[in-house]
């Protein structure tokens, strides 16, 4: 098998996500896959779907239409607003998409009218997380502009926390959140399709004793595939963690080396020694580096030490002697590492658990399973 590769646990990903959508299902909200931590990888997609989730989100239109390419043929939501020169393609590829630009809105009903189509428009709100978003005071307005243009059609509102910031939602600003949703359906009717109330930094909010509310949407990603709450790091209880794992062989095994000799002249190489090896015995270097992954969220197995890494190579002590060149090392990794793997072209991607699944066909009945709403 060749290396490095991440082995991707299918049946693990869709057992989160049953887990996921059978916890939030009586509290009114639904689940929306993201898939842009595995670039919208079709058979990881859709083991989300198998595992009930609504629908499929993803950031980048090149992801999206990895799944059109795939065969996914049901309602796609592009969770972050479109490059204006993207517009065409966004119309073409994605059912609806989060906006925050006025212009971009406008650019996309041009092209959905050229191509006949009415593309949704979802409206993102910012309520403290300082990324993406229209103010609560200015949300109003635009939603009656949005209504009155042909070509789109207002579907919901969403709101993001966590991202940027790093700080969880407040109770108190989810019920904002949901006043809000209350205010647009009262300045613009027909109802609004999509409350969508987060991502998977909401879980704990979510999940908590009080009402959740308008909030009919979560988009989750990283409590799916790492079984992990974002913000605090945990572990979701009746989660997995290990869906996925990354390999990587050894390229050379040696004994720790003496210090680099260091002149004592100038101070600052003094700090150029990352790390102590004392305790450990020997070191091995490991073919893969910075330009596979995130090496900071490698979990490093139980007794060993990163020494270093650099672009294609990773320098790892361990007390282990049994391990010799050829051998294989498997790591767990965090939201970040797991992103970068996915996306790096030397890194192969082996599926395990499920049969290999077949992207939602070209069947009627299976475009109803990929349906946000
Ligand atoms: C990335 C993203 C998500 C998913 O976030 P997770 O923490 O992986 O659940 C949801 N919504 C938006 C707008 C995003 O950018």
């Amino acid at each position: 098998m060749s290396c490095p590769r991440i082995e991707v646990d299918l049946s693990k990903i869709r057992r989160n996500t049953e887990t996921v959508v059978r916890r939030l299902g009586p509290r009114g909200i639904g689940v929306t896959g993201v898939t842009k931590a595995v670039c919208g990888h079709p058979a990881i997609s859709q083991a989300m779907l198998d595992g009930g989730a609504a629908g499929l989100a993803d950031a980048r239109v090149r992801n999206v239409q990895r799944l059109r390419s795939a065969g996914m043929t049901g309602p796609i939501t592009l969770i972050r607003t479109p490059m204006l020169s993207q517009a065409e393609q966004v119309v073409q590829s994605c059912e609806q998409s989060y906006n925050t630009e006025l212009s971009v809105i406008s650019a996309l009903a041009a092209a959905a009218i050229r191509s006949g189509r009415v593309h949704g428009i979802v409206l993102m709100v910012e309520m403290g997380d300082q990324r993406d978003g229209i103010l609560p005071e200015n949300l109003a307005g635009i939603a009656q502009q949005v209504m009155q243009m042909t070509g789109v059609g207002l579907k919901g509102i969403s709101v993001n926390f966590a991202c940027l910031s790093g700080i969880a939602p407040t109770t108190r600003q989810m019920a904002a959140f949901c006043d809000l949703a209350n205010e647009i359906e009262g300045v613009c009717s027909p109802s609004l399709k999509i409350v969508s109330g987060g991502n998977s930094a909401n879980l704990p909010w979510a999940l908590d004793e009080h009402a959740t509310g308008r909030v009919n949407d979560l988009r989750l990603g990283e409590a799916i595939l790492l079984g992990v709450e974002p913000v605090s790091g945990d572990h979701i209880g009746g989660m997995h963690t290990d869906a996925f794992t990354l390999v990587a062989e050894i390229i050379e095994m040696a004994s720790v080396p003496p210090p680099i000799p260091v002149a004592l002249i100038d101070p600052t190489t003094e700090r150029l020694r990352l790390v102590t090896t004392s305790g450990v015995s020997s070191r091995m270097i490991l073919a893969m580096g910075h330009q596979d992954t995130d090496i900071l969220g490698l979990s490093i197995p139980v007794g060993s030490t990163l020494i270093g890494a650099t672009s294609d190579h990773l320098i790892i002590g361990t007390p282990r002697s049994r391990l010799k060149v050829g051998s294989e090392v498997r790591f767990q990794m965090n939201y970040n590492a797991l992103m970068r793997a996915m996306a790096a072209p030397d890194i192969e991607v082996k599926l395990l658990g499920d049969p290999p699944t077949r992207p939602s066909g070209r069947t009627q009945g299976e475009v109803e399973h990929l349906a946000l709403v």
